[in-house]
């Protein structure tokens, strides 16, 4: 899987109308825009070092973080000059794409060798894409399944990640090592370093069972296992293990919240409603892409935010307590 990820990544621009599946950037200005905004606050929360490093983990197009600086060179200047944007990206095409966007950006093919100091991460649809484990149980224990020969088979583990005793026979559990291995190396580097990440992506606020392995192309559901490398391979993001991973390395965490309640606290419609009054015939479209991100049967609820930070940093734009 992890091979037809990056394969999938390495050949295209999969993103909006003529792609396999849109994401939040790229269906309203006003989510980067925000985003911006909260990472220039959150610079403010750590005392406004100089310089700081500005890291977007998979940025896509370059949508994001084009958005979000051209907010902050507008509102906070400082925070603008102090940034220096540095992108964790392994696609040829996708690098090339934000390149044209990002003039002086650095780029790096993994987290761990972006340049020491203060951070402030973003990292939107990016863990989904990085590889699973999948785990069966059956009558006689856990099974692994794996991909092979354009089927999945089960093999019995020796060794398997911490699996729940109780799961009924049937269940799925997954296992995402590769972003826990992330997590963990982020929140370490927060502790250390200073800073705060903040993730964004589908899947459950609570732990839990469920095949969520899908694939998408042309906006429809298709078969994962169709033509590795030509289809779009994600699963849900697990999100209390994702925090937990970070904890265990000394983070604090915030979240996961439901992400219509963060963009709602970060202001998201009333940017929108902004932008649609100074763009009168396309106000309608403006709307209704920043409604599909906040409401709770568009991307509202189903996606999380989640922020990692150091645990000396006052709680975030966003994730106060209700
Ligand atoms: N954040 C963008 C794109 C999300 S798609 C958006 O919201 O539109 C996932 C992104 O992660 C792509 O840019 C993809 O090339 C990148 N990616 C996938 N696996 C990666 C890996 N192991 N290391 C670095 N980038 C990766």
């Amino acid at each position: 899987m992890a091979r037809a990820a990056a394969a999938y990544y390495a050949g295209r621009d999969p993103f909006g109308r003529g792609g396999d599946f849109t994401t939040a950037p790229e269906i309203s200005q006003a989510f980067g825009e925000c985003l911006g905004l909260w990472a220039a606050v959150t610079w403010q929360m750590m005392g406004a070092p100089a310089p700081v490093r500005l890291v977007e983990l998979g940025p896509g197009r370059g949508t994001l973080m084009a958005d979000a600086l051209r907010a902050v060179a507008e509102v906070m200047p400082a925070f603008r000059a102090a940034a220096e944007v540095h992108l964790v990206e392994t696609s040829p095409a996708l690098r090339a794409a934000q390149a044209a966007r990002l003039p002086g950006a650095a780029w790096h093919e993994r987290v761990e060798v972006v340049p020491a100091g203060p951070a402030i991460v973003i990292a939107n649809e990016f863990f989904d894409a990085l590889p699973i484990r999948q785990f069966i149980r059956r009558e006689d224990g856990w099974r692994e399944r794996f991909v092979a020969a354009g089927g999945f088979v089960e093999q019995a583990v020796e060794e398997t990640p911490a699996l729940p005793d109780t799961a009924p026979e049937g269940a799925v559990f997954e296992v995402s090592e590769a972003g826990l291995a992330i997590a963990h190396q982020l929140g370490g580097r927060l502790r250390e370093q200073g800073g705060a990440a903040l993730v964004l992506d589908y899947g459950p606020g609570e732990p839990g069972f469920g095949d969520s392995l899908q694939a998408m192309a042309g906006h429809g559901r298709a078969d994962p296992l169709a033509e590795p490398g030509s289809v779009d391979i994600t699963a849900h993001v697990p999100f209390p293990a994702l925090a937990a991973a970070a904890r265990e390395a000394g983070a604090a965490t915030h979240g996961p919240l439901p992400m219509g309640l963060f963009l709602q606290r970060l202001g998201l419609m009333s940017r929108a409603a902004i932008l649609a009054r100074s763009n009168l015939r396309q106000a309608g479209l403006i709307l209704s892409g920043a409604e599909r991100l906040v409401a709770p049967e568009g991307m509202g609820r189903l996606f999380k935010a989640l922020c990692l930070c150091h645990p000396g940093l006052a709680i975030p734009p966003g994730f106060e307590p209700a």
